[in-house]
């Protein structure tokens, strides 16, 4: 049989990796995946052969795992958080096409969504939405369009791919169009490193996220109308009455 496993590894190393993930990558004969995330689980799978790129080698190294695949090999194909998040089940999906004979097994993990959320306190029990800052297979105008409407619509906003080298203005330039429809006093958080070496949160008001620098291993949340610190926290009330 040939079988790719899209393995969602959860924020951090593989204590934070659900069990199904964990078999899938035991059943796996060779794990494959952008080198920082293969450093992270590498010492947990000492038997196991592994073939990792860089950043921006994705659709090489999906390539390489669909002819691994089709060569009789057991493949998991491994993203941090999870794998249908911004990561790879869909190209692996879209290269499989032409190889119906390849059986592929999506494996859920903790998105940073989730996992950052858990950081901060409880800011997504209401109605949110994830955008990525990213324009490489996004144009900015469409970005920028989402993130206006996302803040029209009060929802909680999560922010993806917030930064990086080519792009360190952009969550600035976030903040100023969510500002067109969101309070300068609107509760935000974000969280660097989840669940890895060097985690780190700060709470703060959509004013002062406007002046912050963050990196692209950060996730980013903006409140709604709604959200509020509670004993240093970051809430949204679902609306129950107390
Ligand atoms: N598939 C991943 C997302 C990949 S896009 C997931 O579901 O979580 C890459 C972006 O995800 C980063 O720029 C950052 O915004 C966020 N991210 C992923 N892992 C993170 C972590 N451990 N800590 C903080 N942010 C993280």
């Amino acid at each position: 049989m040939k079988k790719i496993y899209i393995v969602g590894l959860g924020p951090g190393g593989v204590e934070q990796a659900t069990q199904r993930a964990v078999t899938a990558l035991e059943s796996s004969d060779i794990i494959v995946g952008y080198d920082v995330y293969v450093n992270l689980i590498k010492d947990s799978f000492p038997q196991k052969s592994f073939y990792s790129t860089g950043m921006r080698g994705e659709t090489q190294r999906c390539q390489k795992a669909v002819e691994l695949a089709l060569s009789g090999q057991t493949v998991s194909v491994i993203s941090s958080g999870d794998a249908g998040v911004y990561g790879m089940a869909g190209l692996i999906c879209e290269l499989c096409e032409a190889h119906p004979e390849i059986e592929t097994e999506v494996v859920s993990g903790i998105t940073a969504a989730c996992s950052g959320a858990a950081v901060l306190g409880a800011p997504l029990m209401h109605d949110f939405c994830v955008i990525s800052l990213s324009d490489l297979m996004t144009p900015w105008e469409k970005i920028e369009k989402r993130l206006r409407l996302a803040a029209e619509a009060d929802l909680v906003i999560c922010l993806y791919n917030p930064s990086s080298r080519k792009r360190a203005d952009y969550l600035a330039r976030a903040c100023d169009i969510m500002l067109l429809h969101k309070s300068p006093e609107t509760v935000c958080g974000y969280v660097k490193n989840i669940g890895r070496e060097g985690e780190e949160y700060a709470i703060l008001t959509l004013g002062e996220l406007k002046n912050t620098k963050v990196d692209m291993f950060t996730t980013v949340f903006v409140g709604n109308s709604q959200t509020r610190t509670i004993n240093g926290k970051m809430v949204t009330p679902r609306g129950y009455e107390l």
